[in-house]
Protein backbone atom coordinates (compact mmCIF):
# COMPACT_ATOMS: atom_id res chain seq x y z
CA UNK A 1 0.00 0.00 0.00
CA UNK A 2 1.89 3.46 -1.01
CA UNK A 3 2.52 5.59 1.98
CA UNK A 4 0.78 8.27 1.25
CA UNK A 5 -2.80 6.14 1.39
CA UNK A 6 -1.51 4.98 4.46
CA UNK A 7 -0.92 8.17 5.88
CA UNK A 8 -4.06 9.55 4.78
CA UNK A 9 -5.75 6.61 6.64
CA UNK A 10 -4.28 7.49 9.75
CA UNK A 11 -5.10 11.15 9.44
CA UNK A 12 -8.56 9.83 9.22
CA UNK A 13 -8.53 7.71 11.50
CA UNK A 14 -7.09 10.57 14.18
CA UNK A 15 -9.87 12.79 13.15
CA UNK A 16 -12.11 10.36 14.23
CA UNK A 17 -10.21 10.11 17.67
CA UNK A 18 -10.58 13.60 18.22
CA UNK A 19 -14.29 13.81 17.13
CA UNK A 20 -14.80 10.99 19.46
CA UNK A 21 -13.16 12.52 22.29
CA UNK A 22 -14.84 15.57 22.31
CA UNK A 23 -18.33 13.65 22.19
CA UNK A 24 -17.10 11.58 25.12
CA UNK A 25 -17.20 15.79 26.80
CA UNK A 26 -21.47 15.00 27.55
CA UNK A 27 -23.30 12.49 28.14
CA UNK A 28 -25.80 13.14 25.42
CA UNK A 29 -22.77 12.42 22.86
CA UNK A 30 -20.90 10.04 24.70
CA UNK A 31 -22.03 6.65 23.41
CA UNK A 32 -21.81 8.64 19.94
CA UNK A 33 -18.54 9.63 20.76
CA UNK A 34 -17.19 6.33 22.02
CA UNK A 35 -18.72 4.61 18.48
CA UNK A 36 -16.70 7.02 16.27
CA UNK A 37 -13.42 6.61 18.33
CA UNK A 38 -14.15 3.09 17.84
CA UNK A 39 -14.58 3.18 14.15
CA UNK A 40 -11.07 4.78 14.16
CA UNK A 41 -9.68 2.39 15.60
CA UNK A 42 -11.07 -0.45 13.77
CA UNK A 43 -9.29 1.94 11.01
CA UNK A 44 -6.33 2.23 12.40
CA UNK A 45 -5.99 -1.62 12.97
CA UNK A 46 -6.90 -2.33 9.32
CA UNK A 47 -4.75 -0.04 8.00
CA UNK A 48 -1.72 -1.00 10.19
CA UNK A 49 -1.97 -4.90 9.65
CA UNK A 50 -2.49 -4.39 6.01
CA UNK A 51 0.32 -1.96 5.29
CA UNK A 52 3.22 -3.59 8.43
CA UNK A 53 4.56 -6.96 6.42
CA UNK A 54 5.19 -7.71 9.95
CA UNK A 55 4.44 -11.80 10.47
CA UNK A 56 2.42 -13.10 8.10
CA UNK A 57 -1.48 -12.55 7.72
CA UNK A 58 -2.04 -16.39 9.35
CA UNK A 59 -0.05 -15.24 12.33
CA UNK A 60 -1.89 -11.96 12.46
CA UNK A 61 -5.33 -13.49 11.80
CA UNK A 62 -3.98 -16.12 14.87
CA UNK A 63 -3.18 -12.96 17.53
CA UNK A 64 -6.46 -11.08 15.96
CA UNK A 65 -8.96 -14.44 17.26
CA UNK A 66 -7.16 -15.31 20.39
CA UNK A 67 -7.07 -11.16 21.62
CA UNK A 68 -10.57 -11.31 20.32
CA UNK A 69 -11.14 -14.08 22.32
CA UNK A 70 -9.38 -13.30 25.43
CA UNK A 71 -11.56 -9.75 24.98
CA UNK A 72 -14.94 -11.13 24.42
CA UNK A 73 -14.61 -13.88 27.63
CA UNK A 74 -13.30 -10.87 29.98
CA UNK A 75 -16.14 -8.23 28.99
CA UNK A 76 -18.82 -11.62 29.44
CA UNK A 77 -17.84 -13.06 32.40
CA UNK A 78 -17.22 -9.40 34.37
CA UNK A 79 -19.88 -7.61 36.24
CA UNK A 80 -20.91 -3.85 35.85
CA UNK A 81 -19.25 -3.98 39.44
CA UNK A 82 -15.82 -4.75 38.12
CA UNK A 83 -15.84 -2.42 35.39
CA UNK A 84 -13.18 -0.38 37.22
CA UNK A 85 -10.94 -3.17 37.71
CA UNK A 86 -11.31 -4.13 34.43
CA UNK A 87 -9.94 -0.31 33.02
CA UNK A 88 -7.54 -0.57 35.47
CA UNK A 89 -6.14 -4.07 34.00
CA UNK A 90 -6.52 -2.14 30.36
CA UNK A 91 -4.32 0.26 31.19
CA UNK A 92 -1.57 -1.98 32.45
CA UNK A 93 -1.77 -4.32 29.38
CA UNK A 94 -1.16 -1.18 27.42
CA UNK A 95 1.89 0.02 28.95
CA UNK A 96 2.91 -3.66 29.48
CA UNK A 97 2.50 -3.91 25.55
CA UNK A 98 4.13 -0.78 24.85
CA UNK A 99 7.39 -2.30 26.93
CA UNK A 100 7.50 -5.34 25.01
CA UNK A 101 7.21 -4.03 21.23
CA UNK A 102 9.68 -1.47 21.78
CA UNK A 103 11.81 -4.66 23.36
CA UNK A 104 11.37 -6.49 19.88
CA UNK A 105 12.09 -3.59 17.81
CA UNK A 106 15.46 -3.08 19.55
CA UNK A 107 16.51 -6.65 19.12
CA UNK A 108 14.99 -6.84 16.02
CA UNK A 109 17.22 -3.73 14.71
CA UNK A 110 20.23 -4.97 16.47
CA UNK A 111 19.90 -8.12 14.38
CA UNK A 112 19.91 -6.32 11.01
CA UNK A 113 22.88 -4.60 11.96
CA UNK A 114 20.68 -1.24 11.89
CA UNK A 115 22.27 1.79 12.93
CA UNK A 116 19.93 3.56 15.93
CA UNK A 117 19.17 7.34 15.58
CA UNK A 118 18.78 8.25 19.18
CA UNK A 119 15.22 9.37 18.65
CA UNK A 120 14.89 5.37 18.76
CA UNK A 121 17.04 4.93 21.62
CA UNK A 122 15.24 7.51 23.79
CA UNK A 123 12.02 6.37 22.70
CA UNK A 124 12.90 2.78 23.37
CA UNK A 125 14.53 3.66 26.78
CA UNK A 126 10.89 5.79 27.56
CA UNK A 127 8.71 2.78 26.56
CA UNK A 128 10.66 0.79 28.97
CA UNK A 129 10.36 3.00 31.76
CA UNK A 130 6.81 4.55 31.42
CA UNK A 131 5.26 0.89 30.28
CA UNK A 132 6.72 -1.34 32.90
CA UNK A 133 5.67 1.18 35.51
CA UNK A 134 2.23 1.39 34.19
CA UNK A 135 1.87 -1.99 34.20
CA UNK A 136 3.29 -3.06 37.44
CA UNK A 137 1.05 0.25 38.75
CA UNK A 138 -2.25 -1.24 37.40
CA UNK A 139 -1.50 -4.52 38.58
CA UNK A 140 -1.59 -2.99 42.09
CA UNK A 141 -4.30 -1.18 41.28
CA UNK A 142 -6.28 -3.90 39.99
CA UNK A 143 -5.64 -5.87 43.26
CA UNK A 144 -6.79 -3.10 45.44
CA UNK A 145 -9.85 -2.57 43.31
CA UNK A 146 -11.04 -6.23 43.38
CA UNK A 147 -9.51 -6.11 47.02
CA UNK A 148 -7.28 -8.88 46.66
CA UNK A 149 -4.97 -6.73 48.85
CA UNK A 150 -6.22 -3.67 51.23
CA UNK A 151 -7.48 -0.84 49.49
CA UNK A 152 -5.38 1.20 52.36
CA UNK A 153 -2.27 2.87 51.50
CA UNK A 154 0.86 0.81 52.03
CA UNK A 155 3.43 2.61 53.81
CA UNK A 156 6.86 1.81 55.89
CA UNK A 157 9.86 4.21 57.26
CA UNK A 158 12.39 5.43 54.11
CA UNK A 159 9.66 4.71 51.44
CA UNK A 160 10.30 8.11 49.82
CA UNK A 161 14.30 7.32 49.92
CA UNK A 162 14.01 4.02 48.57
CA UNK A 163 11.36 5.09 45.81
CA UNK A 164 13.53 7.84 44.71
CA UNK A 165 16.70 5.61 44.78
CA UNK A 166 14.99 3.14 42.46
CA UNK A 167 13.46 5.98 40.16
CA UNK A 168 17.35 7.26 40.58
CA UNK A 169 18.32 3.67 39.55
CA UNK A 170 15.87 3.46 36.56
CA UNK A 171 17.09 7.33 34.64
CA UNK A 172 20.74 5.77 34.89
CA UNK A 173 19.68 2.76 33.22
CA UNK A 174 17.27 4.16 30.65
CA UNK A 175 20.78 6.70 29.69
CA UNK A 176 22.83 2.91 29.58
CA UNK A 177 20.03 1.61 27.32
CA UNK A 178 20.27 5.33 25.25
CA UNK A 179 24.46 4.99 25.38
CA UNK A 180 24.95 1.41 24.36
CA UNK A 181 21.64 0.05 22.95
CA UNK A 182 23.51 -3.21 21.64
CA UNK A 183 23.83 -4.61 25.11
CA UNK A 184 20.16 -5.50 25.27
CA UNK A 185 20.07 -6.70 29.00
CA UNK A 186 20.51 -2.91 29.88
CA UNK A 187 16.88 -2.61 28.65
CA UNK A 188 15.72 -5.30 30.08
CA UNK A 189 17.16 -4.50 33.48
CA UNK A 190 15.53 -1.32 32.97
CA UNK A 191 11.96 -3.04 32.31
CA UNK A 192 13.00 -5.10 36.10
CA UNK A 193 13.80 -1.99 38.22
CA UNK A 194 11.05 0.56 36.37
CA UNK A 195 9.00 -2.63 37.48
CA UNK A 196 9.47 -2.29 41.18
CA UNK A 197 9.32 1.70 40.43
CA UNK A 198 5.75 0.96 39.35
CA UNK A 199 4.55 -1.36 42.51
CA UNK A 200 6.95 1.18 45.07
CA UNK A 201 4.97 4.10 43.46
CA UNK A 202 1.30 2.56 43.79
CA UNK A 203 1.17 1.12 46.92
CA UNK A 204 1.36 4.18 49.31
CA UNK A 205 -1.65 5.05 47.09
CA UNK A 206 -4.82 3.99 49.20
CA UNK A 207 -8.06 5.05 50.33
CA UNK A 208 -10.33 7.88 48.69
CA UNK A 209 -6.95 8.87 46.43
CA UNK A 210 -7.25 5.92 43.91
CA UNK A 211 -9.25 8.02 41.44
CA UNK A 212 -6.06 10.00 40.69
CA UNK A 213 -3.63 7.12 40.62
CA UNK A 214 -5.97 5.49 38.07
CA UNK A 215 -6.03 8.63 35.47
CA UNK A 216 -2.44 8.80 36.26
CA UNK A 217 -2.02 5.41 35.42
CA UNK A 218 -4.25 6.02 32.14
CA UNK A 219 -2.09 8.82 31.36
CA UNK A 220 1.11 6.76 31.62
CA UNK A 221 -0.42 4.03 29.40
CA UNK A 222 -1.28 6.55 26.94
CA UNK A 223 2.52 8.53 26.71
CA UNK A 224 4.38 4.57 26.68
CA UNK A 225 2.50 4.12 23.61
CA UNK A 226 3.44 7.55 22.01
CA UNK A 227 6.76 6.48 22.71
CA UNK A 228 6.57 2.97 21.23
CA UNK A 229 5.26 5.21 18.05
CA UNK A 230 8.42 6.97 18.16
CA UNK A 231 10.44 3.33 18.05
CA UNK A 232 8.23 2.31 15.51
CA UNK A 233 8.25 5.30 13.54
CA UNK A 234 4.08 5.18 13.27
CA UNK A 235 2.63 8.50 13.71
CA UNK A 236 -0.65 7.36 14.22
CA UNK A 237 0.43 5.49 17.59
CA UNK A 238 2.01 8.73 18.39
CA UNK A 239 -1.32 10.69 17.70
CA UNK A 240 -3.21 7.65 19.47
CA UNK A 241 -0.68 7.89 22.35
CA UNK A 242 -0.33 11.55 23.07
CA UNK A 243 -4.45 11.92 23.15
CA UNK A 244 -4.86 9.49 26.05
CA UNK A 245 -1.80 10.30 27.84
CA UNK A 246 -3.58 14.58 28.10
CA UNK A 247 -7.07 13.00 28.41
CA UNK A 248 -5.83 11.31 30.91
CA UNK A 249 -3.54 13.74 32.77
CA UNK A 250 -6.64 16.18 32.43
CA UNK A 251 -8.78 13.50 34.18
CA UNK A 252 -6.54 13.40 36.77
CA UNK A 253 -6.44 16.75 37.35
CA UNK A 254 -10.09 16.88 37.39
CA UNK A 255 -10.31 14.02 40.12
CA UNK A 256 -7.36 16.41 41.82
CA UNK A 257 -9.64 19.26 42.12
CA UNK A 258 -12.44 16.88 43.32
CA UNK A 259 -10.37 15.54 46.38
CA UNK A 260 -9.20 19.04 46.69
CA UNK A 261 -5.66 17.75 46.16
CA UNK A 262 -2.13 18.44 44.92
CA UNK A 263 -0.49 15.58 42.23
CA UNK A 264 2.22 15.79 44.42
CA UNK A 265 0.51 15.49 47.50
CA UNK A 266 -1.43 12.08 46.40
CA UNK A 267 1.85 11.08 44.81
CA UNK A 268 4.26 11.77 47.81
CA UNK A 269 2.03 12.44 50.57
CA UNK A 270 1.24 8.43 51.61
CA UNK A 271 3.18 8.57 54.58
CA UNK A 272 0.82 10.88 56.67
CA UNK A 273 -1.53 8.23 56.52
CA UNK A 274 0.29 6.49 58.84
CA UNK A 275 -0.30 8.95 61.60
CA UNK A 276 -4.17 8.69 61.36
CA UNK A 277 -5.81 6.97 64.48
CA UNK A 278 -8.59 4.47 63.44
CA UNK A 279 -11.91 5.63 65.65
CA UNK A 280 -13.46 2.64 67.04
CA UNK A 281 -17.05 1.64 65.24
CA UNK A 282 -17.93 1.27 68.90
CA UNK A 283 -17.24 4.57 69.49
CA UNK A 284 -19.22 6.65 66.85
CA UNK A 285 -22.14 4.06 66.32
CA UNK A 286 -22.63 2.47 70.11
CA UNK A 287 -26.48 3.46 70.97
CA UNK A 288 -26.24 6.45 68.08
CA UNK A 289 -27.35 4.67 65.52
CA UNK A 290 -31.53 4.48 64.27
CA UNK A 291 -32.56 1.50 61.84
CA UNK A 292 -35.85 2.17 60.23
CA UNK A 293 -38.05 0.83 57.86
CA UNK A 294 -39.47 1.25 54.08
CA UNK A 295 -42.87 1.69 55.61
CA UNK A 296 -41.65 4.75 58.13
CA UNK A 297 -39.24 5.94 55.46
CA UNK A 298 -42.12 6.21 52.79
CA UNK A 299 -43.90 8.02 55.16
CA UNK A 300 -41.09 10.63 55.29
CA UNK A 301 -40.75 10.88 51.34
CA UNK A 302 -44.40 11.16 51.08
CA UNK A 303 -44.99 14.81 53.02
CA UNK A 304 -41.09 15.78 51.23
CA UNK A 305 -41.25 18.76 48.50
CA UNK A 306 -37.74 18.16 48.17
CA UNK A 307 -35.93 14.99 47.75
CA UNK A 308 -32.13 14.43 46.79
CA UNK A 309 -31.07 10.88 45.61
CA UNK A 310 -27.04 10.43 46.58
CA UNK A 311 -25.67 7.14 44.69
CA UNK A 312 -22.56 5.63 45.61
CA UNK A 313 -20.71 2.29 44.78
CA UNK A 314 -23.63 0.51 46.71
CA UNK A 315 -26.12 1.46 44.12
CA UNK A 316 -23.71 0.17 42.14
CA UNK A 317 -23.37 -3.26 43.07
CA UNK A 318 -27.01 -3.34 43.97
CA UNK A 319 -27.88 -2.21 40.91
CA UNK A 320 -30.53 0.04 42.01
CA UNK A 321 -30.67 2.86 39.38
CA UNK A 322 -34.10 1.44 37.81
CA UNK A 323 -35.90 0.87 40.84
CA UNK A 324 -34.51 4.54 41.70
CA UNK A 325 -36.01 6.14 38.68
CA UNK A 326 -39.69 4.35 39.23
CA UNK A 327 -39.30 5.65 42.67
CA UNK A 328 -38.16 9.51 41.52
CA UNK A 329 -41.52 9.02 39.32
CA UNK A 330 -43.65 8.15 41.41
CA UNK A 331 -43.04 10.93 43.88
CA UNK A 332 -42.81 13.51 41.28
CA UNK A 333 -46.29 12.63 40.41
CA UNK A 334 -47.22 13.34 44.02
CA UNK A 335 -45.34 17.13 43.24
CA UNK A 336 -41.88 16.82 45.00
CA UNK A 337 -38.93 17.55 43.19
CA UNK A 338 -36.25 14.90 42.56
CA UNK A 339 -32.61 15.77 42.14
CA UNK A 340 -29.72 13.63 41.89
CA UNK A 341 -26.37 14.34 43.52
CA UNK A 342 -23.22 12.92 42.03
CA UNK A 343 -19.73 13.13 43.89
CA UNK A 344 -16.70 13.06 41.38
CA UNK A 345 -15.32 10.12 43.27
CA UNK A 346 -18.39 8.08 43.88
CA UNK A 347 -18.38 4.46 42.58
CA UNK A 348 -15.06 3.28 41.61
CA UNK A 349 -14.09 4.45 38.03
CA UNK A 350 -15.15 8.12 36.83
CA UNK A 351 -18.47 9.29 36.19
CA UNK A 352 -19.57 5.71 37.00
CA UNK A 353 -22.95 7.14 38.86
CA UNK A 354 -23.59 8.92 35.33
CA UNK A 355 -23.25 6.05 33.39
CA UNK A 356 -25.79 4.26 35.64
CA UNK A 357 -27.90 7.06 35.87
CA UNK A 358 -27.78 7.65 32.06
CA UNK A 359 -28.89 3.94 31.76
CA UNK A 360 -32.09 4.36 33.37
CA UNK A 361 -32.90 7.34 31.60
CA UNK A 362 -32.41 10.28 34.28
CA UNK A 363 -32.87 13.56 33.09
CA UNK A 364 -29.38 14.98 32.43
CA UNK A 365 -30.91 17.75 34.09
CA UNK A 366 -32.19 16.56 37.19
CA UNK A 367 -28.04 15.00 38.03
CA UNK A 368 -26.18 18.07 40.10
CA UNK A 369 -22.52 18.28 40.75
CA UNK A 370 -21.16 18.90 43.77
CA UNK A 371 -20.53 22.37 43.91
CA UNK A 372 -24.61 22.64 42.76
CA UNK A 373 -25.75 19.76 45.28
CA UNK A 374 -24.19 21.15 48.26
CA UNK A 375 -25.82 24.49 48.80
CA UNK A 376 -29.05 23.10 48.12
CA UNK A 377 -29.63 20.60 50.93
CA UNK A 378 -29.85 22.71 54.00
CA UNK A 379 -33.48 23.41 51.83
CA UNK A 380 -33.87 19.70 51.51
CA UNK A 381 -36.42 17.41 53.42
CA UNK A 382 -35.23 13.99 52.62
CA UNK A 383 -31.77 12.75 51.32
CA UNK A 384 -31.46 9.38 50.46
CA UNK A 385 -28.07 7.84 50.45
CA UNK A 386 -28.22 4.98 48.44
CA UNK A 387 -24.55 2.68 49.00
CA UNK A 388 -22.79 5.72 49.24
CA UNK A 389 -20.27 6.11 52.43
CA UNK A 390 -16.52 7.73 52.12
CA UNK A 391 -18.49 11.06 49.78
CA UNK A 392 -21.04 11.24 52.42
CA UNK A 393 -18.37 11.36 55.49
CA UNK A 394 -18.25 14.02 57.73
CA UNK A 395 -14.84 12.90 59.38
CA UNK A 396 -13.21 14.63 55.95
CA UNK A 397 -14.34 17.83 57.39
CA UNK A 398 -13.53 17.11 60.82
CA UNK A 399 -10.48 14.98 61.24
CA UNK A 400 -7.07 16.79 59.32
CA UNK A 401 -5.68 12.98 60.03
CA UNK A 402 -7.77 11.28 58.13
CA UNK A 403 -7.53 8.97 54.48
CA UNK A 404 -10.12 11.67 53.07
CA UNK A 405 -9.14 14.42 55.30
CA UNK A 406 -10.06 17.70 53.01
CA UNK A 407 -11.96 16.04 50.49
CA UNK A 408 -15.31 18.04 49.89
CA UNK A 409 -18.26 15.76 50.20
CA UNK A 410 -22.06 15.79 50.07
CA UNK A 411 -22.74 17.77 52.76
CA UNK A 412 -25.76 16.07 52.99
CA UNK A 413 -25.93 16.13 57.22
CA UNK A 414 -27.11 19.43 56.25
CA UNK A 415 -30.61 18.52 55.34
CA UNK A 416 -34.01 18.22 57.74
CA UNK A 417 -33.75 14.11 57.24
CA UNK A 418 -31.03 12.10 56.44
CA UNK A 419 -31.93 8.10 54.72
CA UNK A 420 -28.77 6.16 54.02
CA UNK A 421 -29.43 2.53 52.58
CA UNK A 422 -27.29 -0.10 53.01
CA UNK A 423 -26.39 -3.54 53.99
CA UNK A 424 -24.56 -3.01 57.54
CA UNK A 425 -22.63 -0.24 59.18
CA UNK A 426 -19.80 -1.54 57.35
CA UNK A 427 -17.06 1.10 56.31
CA UNK A 428 -16.58 2.23 52.36
CA UNK A 429 -13.58 1.84 50.20
CA UNK A 430 -11.49 4.10 53.07
CA UNK A 431 -12.25 1.99 55.35
CA UNK A 432 -13.34 4.38 57.93
CA UNK A 433 -16.28 4.36 60.14
CA UNK A 434 -19.08 7.42 59.36
CA UNK A 435 -20.30 9.50 62.22
CA UNK A 436 -23.21 10.90 59.38
CA UNK A 437 -24.68 7.03 60.36
CA UNK A 438 -25.08 8.08 64.48
CA UNK A 439 -26.28 11.36 63.21
CA UNK A 440 -28.74 12.89 64.81
CA UNK A 441 -31.14 13.24 61.98
CA UNK A 442 -29.99 10.03 60.08
CA UNK A 443 -31.93 6.63 59.82
CA UNK A 444 -30.92 3.62 58.16
CA UNK A 445 -32.82 1.54 56.43
CA UNK A 446 -30.52 -1.57 56.76
CA UNK A 447 -30.77 -3.51 52.90
CA UNK A 448 -29.31 -4.78 49.36
CA UNK A 449 -29.99 -0.97 47.43
CA UNK A 450 -32.57 -1.86 44.61
CA UNK A 451 -34.67 -4.19 47.40
CA UNK A 452 -35.27 -1.42 49.47
CA UNK A 453 -35.90 0.96 46.57
CA UNK A 454 -38.27 -1.81 45.59
CA UNK A 455 -39.78 -1.84 49.00
CA UNK A 456 -40.11 1.88 49.40
CA UNK A 457 -42.38 1.82 45.93
CA UNK A 458 -44.45 -1.03 47.13
CA UNK A 459 -44.94 1.32 50.45
CA UNK A 460 -45.74 4.26 48.64
CA UNK A 461 -48.00 3.20 46.46
CA UNK A 462 -49.67 1.05 49.35
CA UNK A 463 -50.74 4.39 51.14
CA UNK A 464 -52.21 5.71 47.94
P1 LIG B 1 -17.84 3.62 49.38
O1 LIG B 1 -16.93 2.61 48.81
O2 LIG B 1 -17.29 4.61 50.31
O3 LIG B 1 -19.06 2.90 50.11
C1 LIG B 1 -19.89 2.02 49.43
C2 LIG B 1 -20.93 1.48 50.38
O4 LIG B 1 -21.86 0.76 49.60
C3 LIG B 1 -20.38 0.52 51.41
O5 LIG B 1 -20.26 1.13 52.66
C4 LIG B 1 -21.36 -0.66 51.39
O6 LIG B 1 -21.93 -0.83 52.69
C5 LIG B 1 -22.45 -0.19 50.43
N1 LIG B 1 -22.95 -1.29 49.62
C6 LIG B 1 -22.24 -2.27 48.99
N2 LIG B 1 -23.05 -3.12 48.39
C7 LIG B 1 -24.32 -2.67 48.59
C8 LIG B 1 -25.60 -3.13 48.22
N3 LIG B 1 -25.78 -4.25 47.49
N4 LIG B 1 -26.67 -2.40 48.61
C9 LIG B 1 -26.52 -1.30 49.34
N5 LIG B 1 -25.33 -0.82 49.75
C10 LIG B 1 -24.25 -1.51 49.39
O7 LIG B 1 -18.55 4.33 48.13
P2 LIG B 1 -18.64 5.86 47.72
O8 LIG B 1 -19.26 5.83 46.37
O9 LIG B 1 -19.25 6.68 48.80
O10 LIG B 1 -17.13 6.34 47.60
C11 LIG B 1 -16.28 5.88 46.60
C12 LIG B 1 -14.94 5.52 47.20
O11 LIG B 1 -14.20 4.76 46.25
C13 LIG B 1 -14.14 6.75 47.53
O12 LIG B 1 -13.33 6.52 48.64
C14 LIG B 1 -13.30 6.91 46.26
O13 LIG B 1 -12.14 7.66 46.46
C15 LIG B 1 -12.98 5.46 45.96
N6 LIG B 1 -12.61 5.21 44.57
C16 LIG B 1 -13.26 5.87 43.58
C17 LIG B 1 -12.87 5.70 42.27
C18 LIG B 1 -13.52 6.53 41.19
O14 LIG B 1 -12.90 6.74 40.16
N7 LIG B 1 -14.74 6.98 41.39
C19 LIG B 1 -11.80 4.75 41.91
C20 LIG B 1 -11.23 4.06 43.04
C21 LIG B 1 -11.63 4.30 44.32
P3 LIG B 1 -22.58 -2.23 53.13
O15 LIG B 1 -21.55 -3.27 52.87
O16 LIG B 1 -22.91 -2.03 54.56
O17 LIG B 1 -23.81 -2.43 52.29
Amino acid sequence: MSGAIVNLAYLVASILFIVGLKGLGHPRTAVRGNLIGAVGMLLAVLITVTDQHIVSYQVMLAGVLVGSAAGALLSEKTPMTGMPQMVALLNGFGGGASTLVAGAALVEELGRGSELSRQFTIATAASALIGAVTFWGSLVAFAKLQEMMSGNAVVFRGQHVLNAAVALACVGLGLMVVASPEATWNYWLLVAVSSVLGVLTTIPIGGADMPVVISLLNSYSGLAGAATGFVLNNNMLIIAGALVGASGIILCQVMCRAMNRSLSNVLFGGLGAASFEKMSEDTVYAGKVKASSPEEVSMLLENARRVIVVPGYGMAVSQAQHALEALARLLEDRGTEVLYAIHPVAGRMPGHMNVLLAEADVPYDRMKDLDESNPLFPQTDVVIVIGANDVVNPVARTDPKSPIAGMPIMDVDKARVVVVIKRSLSSGFAGIPNPLFAADNTVMLFADGRKAVNDLVFALKEAR
